[in-house]
């Protein structure tokens, strides 16, 4: 018997990774799916606008889509919701006794959610405690920004071994990133636009430091880390980049770097979940890696790959390049890792 879940903003870009990468799942099964009132009393086929290779599931295309006051059976939910909704609806959901787990920005740095990455931060579960005296059972745990997935992950071996002071990175970030239809092609192609908005950067700041802090005597006490980010938008469709540059608690040499992304494992590969790359970071030696065309699929888009590592002089130690699958291992394939560790810790409501 699998565990019934539904998708909350399942007609969205990354809703429809949600049932695309929910459609084999061992344990998982995918019962309900909501939308907004565009999309709520249609059959689920017919309401979304499938973007994604081939057609999503039967089983899930003959689903009605609800609206997201529900009523839903499944304690398990899945959050693709924009963020103008995310916000209340998350809230209200997890007061009616679900796990909600979500991808939106609403909730990541609340004082009780985890922002989880089950590589890096696992034991963050235990904010869930304080959430659920609240409500009675249910919860909201959140995977953070896309970007930030593939920073935290290539800055955790060196946070964890050396302790880091400071980084400044540059991304290079992909069209889905922006879900559909997102930034217009004429203001895209052949160009770059050095902004992105809904805070992109300050996120890009800010959720590393809870994601590689503790969470200590019932709260979170954000790593001393100083990150300093510059976001521009290219003409990829999927996989965003990342240079980035790091100062750490002292100089080390590039192989030792290489060695500590390498050796790098977690409680996912510990644990065998059926999500987790069997190496999260894959480290690259050819000059001209990563490239999001050649590298983004690593580990069905579960791997951040990691190249170009390489020492620096002056303010940094070490420079290198990291990629991330923005809405496989930045969003939906995190959630559900994310929800993964929740089955195996015993933490389903
Ligand atoms: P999207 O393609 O615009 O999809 C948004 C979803 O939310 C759709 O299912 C839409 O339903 C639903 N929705 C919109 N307004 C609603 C309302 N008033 N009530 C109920 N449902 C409503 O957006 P996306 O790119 O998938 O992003 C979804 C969330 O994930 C955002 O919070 C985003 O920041 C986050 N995220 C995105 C990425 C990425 O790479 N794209 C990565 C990480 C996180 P209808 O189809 O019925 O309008």
């Amino acid at each position: 018997m699998k565990i019934p879940v539904g998708i909350l903003g399942a007609t969205g870009a990354v809703g429809q990774r949600f049932v695309q990468l929910l459609s084999d799942h061992p344990w998982f099964e995918v019962a309900e799916v909501a939308a907004s009132d565009r999309s709520a009393g249609k059959p689920y086929g017919q309401a979304c606008t499938w973007r994604l290779p081939g057609a999503p599931p039967a089983a899930v295309g003959s689903l009605t889509v609800k609206t997201t006051e529900g009523p839903f059976e499944a304690k398990l939910l899945f959050s693709g919701l924009d963020s103008s909704v995310a916000g209340d609806v998350e809230t209200a959901l997890a007061a009616k006794g679900h796990a909600v787990v979500s991808n939106s920005r609403n909730h990541r740095m609340d004082a009780d959610v985890p922002l989880l990455i089950p590589e890096i931060n696992p034991d963050h579960v235990a904010a869930l405690d304080i959430q659920r005296k609240k409500t009675g059972g249910g919860y909201i745990v959140t995977n953070p920004n896309c970007s930030v997935v593939g920073l935290a992950m290539a800055l955790a071996p060196f946070q964890k071994a050396i302790g880091i002071e400071a980084v400044a990175v540059v991304t290079l970030q992909a069209l889905s990133g922006a879900g559909y239809p997102g930034v217009a092609s004429l203001d895209v192609a052949d160009n770059v636009i050095p902004f992105i908005g809904g805070g992109e950067e300050e996120k890009i700041e800010t959720e590393p430091l809870k994601i590689l802090g503790d969470f200590v005597g019932g709260a979170f006490r954000p790593a001393e880390i100083q990150i300093s980010a510059s976001v521009h938008r290219v003409a990829v469709s999927d996989g965003h980049t990342m240079a980035a540059f790091l100062r750490l608690a002292r100089k080390i040499s590039a192989d030792e770097a290489r060695r500590l992304l390498a050796d790098f494992r977690g409680e996912p590969q510990a644990r065998k979940l059926p999500f987790a790359p069997a190496r999260p970071i894959h480290v690259l030696d050819e000059s001209d890696r990563p490239q999001p065309r050649l590298d983004r699929d690593r580990e069905h888009g579960m791997a951040v790959s990691v190249g170009r590592v390489r020492e620096a002089d002056g303010h940094f130690h070490l420079k290198l390049e990291a990629l991330v699958h923005n809405t496989i291992r930045g969003a939906a394939g995190a959630a559900i890792l994310n929800a993964e560790l929740l089955t195996e810790r015993g933490l389903l409501p």
